[in-house]
């Protein structure tokens, strides 16, 4: 049976919903990161319900979810704890007021008493949005231009950022000074110019930009692990690195933690790496699974806010159902012990699944911060997004993945994405997994 016809004959319904989405939704889905050229072929999967770490879709399959809304349902899905504060608080309250309450003080609060750096905090709608503010509060600090940001990174889709992730490698340039590339149509070109895009993890190519054009740079924006390239750890000392030359030249260091906050550690990577940067941006886990994003920052980095020279303003900012879901979620983080076993587990997971690789005879090798990691199907060792480009066999994960969709695990089709563990799965979960990757290997060791 091959896959097409496999999961056409588990998937009737969502296919059929899927021809009828396209006829008043462009595309059929709501996001063009869920369409067939991004990996979900031949048609994305239609959802009914999610519960806890399971989700089944449109034809009743159940899935162990690995996907996690792309990484805000890191308390799974319908945390009954959240779903009750975000209803309690709607139906008590209202949903927008475009005036301050007190639960907005509460949500941000907990925020800042759950990351070491994070003096203050603006809530936000996206990660987008929140990225798009921190590069611009940058500019308006330092009264500088150029943004510093590395190849391979997604920081989202405003203008300002939307440059350098997965384009063509023919048009990047060397590696040693790559050149900026839009990652899609309607973006100005000239504003290439105010960015400097550089290879992740190459301390040399940085200190070399900082000495050359150091003071010129408003901000660097980095994620503190690449989650948009599979899985990409920083090599010791590069964050500090990072740290230690924004602060020599007076530029900001903005880290970018839309995925590993609230997720690598409870701190982020604030606490897991021990760096801590000017301003931070957060969105997926920091709701647990709720739509909310936010910038956080010291109060140095958070004065021109404070002081209302610069506006950072939104109909929609710190509304009641985000400031419930924050502060609902930031209560069910700080369970002790909470992370080093949903680590232990996520490894327990990772390290399965690339020895059932191994055992098959296939070259495949995780890297991995215990609760997000990806299985590399390479064959080399990967520091940054053209190491990834160079040695990883996409075909191979493509196979892997759909070997895996009709045995109930989902995740994401693509190798330069990542799986994600949320803080309720458990062994069960990781068992019936393991299981069905022993068949996956099997079949791809053929
Ligand atoms: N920054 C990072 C690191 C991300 O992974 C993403 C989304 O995947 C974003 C920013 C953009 O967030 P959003 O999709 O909420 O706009």
């Amino acid at each position: 049976l091959t896959f097409a016809s496999a999961f056409s004959d588990r998937t009737p319904r969502s296919r059929e919903l899927f021809e009828r989405a396209k006829l008043t939704i462009p595309g059929g889905a709501g996001s063009t990161a869920r369409l067939p050229r991004n990996g979900w072929n031949p048609y994305p999967l239609f959802m009914e319900q999610g519960l806890g770490s399971r989700i089944t879709d449109v034809d009743g399959n159940e899935y162990v979810d690995y996907l996690l809304g792309l990484g805000p349902d890191i308390l799974g899905h319908r945390h009954p704890v959240v779903t009750e504060a975000v209803t309690r608080a709607i139906t008590e309250h209202g949903t927008s007021f475009g005036l301050p309450y007190e639960l907005e003080i509460e949500a941000s609060e907990k925020v800042v008493a759950t990351v070491p750096g994070v003096e203050q905090v603006r809530f936000a709608n996206s990660g987008s949005e929140a990225v798009g503010q921190a590069v611009r509060i940058a500019r308006a600090t330092t009264g500088r231009r150029i943004i510093v940001r590395f190849e391979g990174l997604y920081h989202g889709w405003q203008d300002s950022v939307y440059w350098s992730n997965h384009v063509d490698l023919d048009q990047a340039g060397p590696a040693d000074r790559p050149r900026p590339v839009a990652m899609g149509l309607g973006v100005p070109a000239e504003l290439g110019e105010t960015l400097v895009v550089l290879t992740w993890n190459d301390a040399e190519s940085f200190v070399r930009l900082m000495e050359e054009r150091g003071e010129e740079v408003a901000a660097v924006i980095t994620e503190p692990a690449v989650l948009n390239t599979g899985c990409i750890l920083p090599e010791p000392g590069y964050l500090e690195l990072l740290r230690s030359e924004t602060r020599k030249y007076g530029a900001m260091l903005i880290f970018d933690e839309v995925i590993t906050g609230f997720r690598i550690a409870r701190g982020g990577a604030h606490e897991y790496y021990g760096v801590i940067p000017d301003l931070t941006t957060y969105a997926k886990g920091i709701g647990g699974g709720f739509p909310v994003a936010a910038i956080g920052g010291t109060k140095e980095a958070m004065r021109l806010i404070a002081d209302g020279t610069y506006s950072h303003s939104g109909t929609y900012n710190a509304n009641v159902v985000q400031c419930a879901a924050v502060s609902a979620t930031m209560d069910l983080l700080a369970e002790p012990g909470l992370y080093e076993r949903q680590r232990a587990l996520g490894d327990r997971l990772a390290r399965g699944l690339e020895s059932i690789a191994n055992d098959n005879g296939i070259d495949a090798y995780v890297t991995g911060l215990g609760t997000v990691f990806q299985l590399w199907f390479a064959d080399g060792p990967i520091k940054n997004w053209r190491d990834a480009v160079a040695h990883t066999r996409e075909g191979v994960f493509t196979r892997w993945y759909e070997e895996m969709i009709v045995r109930g695990v989902l995740f994401h089709p693509l190798q330069f994405e990542n799986l994600f563990v949320s803080l309720v799965h458990d062994d069960r979960d990781i068992d019936d997994t393991l299981e069905a990757a022993s068949g996956a290997m099997r079949v791809l060791a053929r």
